[in-house]
């Protein structure tokens, strides 16, 4: 087996390696490509579910608010109307 350290290799029974005394029962964790591309992934899915989540949970909140004209009816008669030619 090869040290993770000094890439020096070293029998497979060695606990040290013979090189630079690294402990090869230590195997150090190395994400690969794939696993990178695994949890960038699910946490774009996280997050595109979490919009749509959100987005339909601030719809259903915006159509309880009042709107201008429910607040002011009066104020809806004295806007200016279109000028018909
Ligand atoms: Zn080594």
């Amino acid at each position: 087996m090869k040290c993770y350290n000094c890439q020096t290799e070293n029998k497979d029974t060695a606990k040290i390696c013979k090189s630079c005394g690294a402990d090869l029962m230590y195997v150090p964790w190395k994400p690969t490509w794939k696993w990178h591309l695994k949890v960038l992934g699910i946490i774009y899915v996280i997050v595109i579910v979490l919009f749509f989540v959100a987005r339909f949970f601030l719809n259903k909140f915006d159509r309880n608010l009042p709107t201008w004209e429910s607040e002011y009816p009066m104020y809806e008669k004295m806007a200016p109307k279109p000028i018909n030619k």
